[in-house]
Order: structure tokens, then sequence, then C-alpha cells
């Protein structure tokens, strides 16, 4: 009965992932996937988490359903994070949030309910994208374009062309944006950028759908959020999914949220309606464990102060490497510019590698990159820098 449907070829960055873990190669590292490590080179349980989850523990409760829009103290919780405490937008009520099934089932849910309210309108990503986008709307069933963002040759944003193909776009149409820390090529908007192009999207009547799954991991927790104020700020009714998984490093556990900024208050109270209807056809309600550990560790003012410490850490982790990488390589090979290690910000460098010198890396050297070029640059810690650099200037050279 099921003969006639293709095979899935598996998700591409998972299968590169188990085949390092195969290699016996003593040296090889691992940057592929998008988890942040340590630089012991694990995936830490963050401080403020453990002491949640232990509190949690001595009072047991009955595991029972949450609601189909999450639990109140973490959705108000994800708002004051996302938008600031005292948005003007929360304080009119506005905004309706609920929590989600990661950054992933944030995005999901916020297609179904695009295609729902607005049935003939069509998504434009950005070109690279993190390819689960075109699935997610794909499977919604909103067909997706490409916007032009990435210029490889100069390793940074094509702004220009970027606004010029929005400009373009009909009315209603929904278009993603990574507010920070864009996967996978780690270039993102200026704050001035962004004051230029929210008029463009206003002006052309589009419905922006903001991705922010690493809030924290660029220029810091409020800075990173700037493109979502702003937009608040300025009037724009627009979508936002916010993820957990790498800020809590709470990956499995599946908490994010899902937040729509309305016109007015009663228009907010229809779109929670309606985001509950699209929530109870797919799981019915959020998982309950990370809920109540999140909501503990960002309503708890000790949790949240050490949380805010820890996001701080992982984010100096990673432009300490990213620093670290870019020196190494200007000494060992000073005709290459790796100055866009330190020009692209969060989890993700985008190289520019071919498949030649990638598969030179992980042939000669173990070292493991996905086909794009794109580097997952948490794997990266002093231990192999030395190592990885040297690795590059070996196939660059
Ligand atoms: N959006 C982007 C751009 C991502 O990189 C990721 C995770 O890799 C997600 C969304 C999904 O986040 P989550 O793992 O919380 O589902």
């Amino acid at each position: 009965m099921f003969e006639h449907l293709e095979k899935y070829a598996g998700d591409p960055i998972f299968g590169l992932n188990e085949a390092f873990h195969r290699d016996v190669h003593p040296q090889k590292v691992n940057l592929t996937i998008g988890l942040y490590y340590d630089n012991a080179g694990c995936i830490p349980v963050l401080s403020s988490v453990r002491t949640a989850e232990q509190r949690r523990a001595q009072e047991p409760e009955p595991r029972t359903y949450l609601p189909m829009e999450g639990l109140a103290p973490y959705r108000e919780a994800v708002q004051k994070l996302v938008f600031g405490a005292q948005h003007q937008a929360l304080q009119a009520g506005r905004v309706a949030t609920i929590q989600s099934v990661g950054g992933t089932g944030a995005l999901k849910v916020g297609a179904d309910f695009l295609h729902l309210a607005y049935p003939d309108s069509q998504i434009w990503i950005s070109d690279p994208a993190w390819d689960n986008h075109h699935s997610i709307f794909q499977g919604a069933g909103v067909p997706t374009h490409s916007y032009a963002y990435y210029d490889p040759a100069t390793k940074s944003l094509r702004f220009d062309q970027m606004l010029a193909e929005l400009r373009e776009l009909p009315p209603k149409s929904f278009v993603l944006l990574h507010p920070c820390c864009h996967n996978p090529t780690g270039v993102d908007l200026s704050p001035e950028q962004w004051l230029q192009l929210i008029p463009v999207l206003a002006e052309q009547e589009l419905i922006p759908f903001l991705d922010m799954a690493y809030q924290g991991f660029g220029a810091g927790l409020d800075e990173d959020a700037f493109a979502v104020r702003a937009m608040a700020d300025a009037g724009l009714v627009f979508l936002v999914a916010n993820s957990f998984s790498k800020n809590l490093s709470l990956y499995g556990e599946r908490c994010g949220g899902l937040s729509v900024v309305c016109a007015t208050r009663d228009e907010a109270d229809g779109v929670l309606g309606q985001l509950k209807a699209v929530v109870r056809r797919i799981y019915s309600s959020p998982p309950a464990h990370g809920g109540h550990i999140t909501s503990a560790v960002l309503n708890d003012p000790q949790l949240y102060a050490a949380w805010v410490q820890e996001v701080a850490g992982m984010r100096e982790r990673i432009a300490f490497v990213r620093k670290q990488t870019h020196e190494q390589l200007s000494a060992k090979l000073p005709s290459y510019d790796s100055s866009y290690f330190v020009k692209q910000t969060g989890m993700f460098t985008y190289t520019g590698l071919s498949s030649r010198q990638l598969l030179a890396l992980r042939e000669r050297h173990g070292v493991y990159i996905i086909d794009s070029g794109r580097i997952s640059v948490p794997g990266l810690n002093t231990r192999n820098i030395a190592y990885f650099t040297d690795a590059m200037a070996d196939v660059l050279s």
C-alpha cells in the first residue's frame, strides 16, 4: 500500500553527524550540527536549569495536560523576554502568545495559522535558508520563494537587492526574517538596516514572520531582539517564533514560543483562539516538564539573573573562538581573508569552502563541515582550534 512512496533521504546534517561518530580519526572535529558545546566539548546543563529541576523534583506534581496554549507564566515570560517587559504592545494586550514545541513547533503553528488567515499568500525566505523553513511552509500549504540575502563574493549581506526584491512583493505576502544569528550564514542586518527595512514591510503590507532561534547568542538578549521590538514600535502586525533549545540548552525538552502581534486587544484575543485551534489539531498541548522548568528559570529573579550570566558565558565563548580562529588563520595563511569569522555572529559561519576543500578536510583531517560550507562554531574549543586552523591552512593553500 505504501510502496509508491519515495524513500526519505534523511536530513543531510544528521547524516554527516552520524558519519562523524563512526569516524575513528583521533583528532576528528565535528562542526556539523547546530548545538552549543562548551569548551570541554559537552552540551551544558545550565546551573539555572539544574536548580529549577531539583526544586521541581522535591515537590512532584501530577503530570496533567497543560492548556492548549501552554502555561500562563511561561507565556508571560516569553513576552517579556522577546518584547521587553515594558513594551506598549504588551501593555495594550495586542500580543497573542502560546508555548510551542520548540522553535520548529512555533514555525509550524504559525505557518498553519497564516495559511488559514490568507490561503492564497506565499512566503519569501532568505537565500540561503535554513532548509526546514521551506519544508515547514510547503508542508502547511504555503508556496515558498527566496529573496536575495547573502553575497558569497563579499561574505556579507546583499541589503540593497534584498530591499529591492521585497519592494516588488504582492501585498499580504509573508516574509521570513531572522532577527539575529542568521542560520546558515551568521550575517545579520544592522539596527540601521532594520530601520530601513521596516517602512518597506509596512508600505507593501507584507506580514513578517521573525524566527529567533538564538536570542542571546549574538550581541545580547535585548540587543538580539532589536528587530522584534522595532517592528512592534512601528505598529506592524507580525509573528515571532522563539526557541529555548539553544539559550537554555533544553534541546530535547522542546520549548519555544509563538507570538502574534496584532492591531488591537480584540484581534489578539481572536488570534489566540485560532492558535489554540491549530494546536488542538496537531498535538493538543505542549510538553509540561520543559514548560515548568523554563517558566521557573524565567520567572524566579535569582534563577533568571544566573541564566542571563550563563547565556553571556556561551555568547562570549563563541566570540572568543571566532577571534582565535581568525587570528590563527591570519598568522598561518596571511593571504587568506578570514575576517568573516569575526564579522559574522552567532552559532554559524559561512566559509565559502568548495566541495573539494570540504572533502579534503573530512578525508585528510577528520574535520566535518556540512556541504554548504556552514560551520557550527561552538564545535571549536581551546583543544582543537589549532588543529582546525592547521587543517584549514592545508586545504586552502
Ligand atoms: N529556526 C532556526 C533558524 C534554527 O536554526 C532552528 C534550529 O536549529 C530552529 C528554528 C528550530 O529550533 P528548535 O530546535 O527549537 O525546534
